[in-house]
């Protein structure tokens, strides 16, 4: 049977178009922004160039003035720069990229009252080869779970397929930060765990939205919150993440945040 909760995760087609619209202006600013993302660059200026065109393109920053769980305060800024250890939610700064950095850019926009949520993990230059392959094993996490999506899968296949392949290259999954579902509101039920047994949780359903994203540690899965409400690994390891919003078809899914 179906909980009036799993009903409420359904969106119309009226409503995927619109959560359609977010996704591709959001993918559109988002590899504008990775492209600027250089030797030199501030996270300010990267920031900058986020609003600029969330203004151009008449939609808004979904994470501007937002206050997630567990934040002491309303995020400041339009695009989170998490640089190196440091795994979601970094306020952008005056901080200079330089090389042998990685740079996760997490960005929400919000189109005719619908949101898309996505990230990406850079290399500024030229990075360690651990670090190479953490950006590699992230980003592959991410695809993996995007294939297991049908209807009649479960969120635990999902958490298993990012599980399995970050298990595969030696690397931990990040503990206490999930995915969620989106719609109207950028965090939305359920939430999407990046660890999970087959079969396990919430079956998946034609209509429902998830923002998907694995964050990977080279070394502790632990994370603590720093003075800003950003998180880093309790050990100072490097961390990778990589986030799409998608949509569960009729027969897998489709990625809303890819040009
Ligand atoms: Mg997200």
């Amino acid at each position: 049977f179906e909980t009036a909760s799993e009903i409420f995760m359904i969106k119309t087609p009226a409503e995927i178009l619109k959560m359609r619209a977010a996704g591709k202006i959001l993918s559109r600013i988002l590899s504008e922004v990775a492209a600027a993302a250089d030797e030199g660059v501030t996270l300010k200026d990267l920031d900058n160039l986020a609003r600029g065109l969330l203004k151009k393109n008449r939609a808004t920053a979904a994470f501007l003035g937002y206050k997630p769980a567990g934040a002491d305060r309303p995020f400041p800024a339009a695009l989170c720069t998490s640089l190196n250890d440091v795994v979601v939610h970094g306020v952008p700064t005056r901080r200079r990229l330089e090389e042998g950095d990685i740079l996760k850019l997490d960005f929400g926009v919000s189109y005719g009252g619908y949101s898309a949520d996505a990230a990406v993990t850079l290399a500024i230059g030229r990075v360690r080869e651990k670090a190479r392959h953490l950006i590699k094993a992230t980003e592959e996490a991410l695809a993996k779970a995007i294939a297991a999506i049908k209807p009649g899968k479960t969120l635990g296949d999902l958490g298993y397929a990012i599980m399995s392949t970050a298990s595969a290259y030696g690397f931990k999954i990040v503990k206490g930060l999930v995915g969620h579902g989106i719609g109207k509101k950028v965090h939305e039920a359920p939430e999407v765990f990046n660890e999970g047994r087959p079969g396990a949780g919430l079956e998946l359903k034609p209509g429902m939205t998830l923002a998907i994203e694995p964050m990977l540690s080279l070394g502790s899965p632990w994370v603590r919150k720093l003075a800003d409400d950003s998180y880093a690994t309790v050990d100072g390891s490097l961390a990778a993440q990589f986030e799409h919003t998608i949509l569960v078809t009729e027969t897998g899914a489709e990625v809303l945040t890819m040009i």
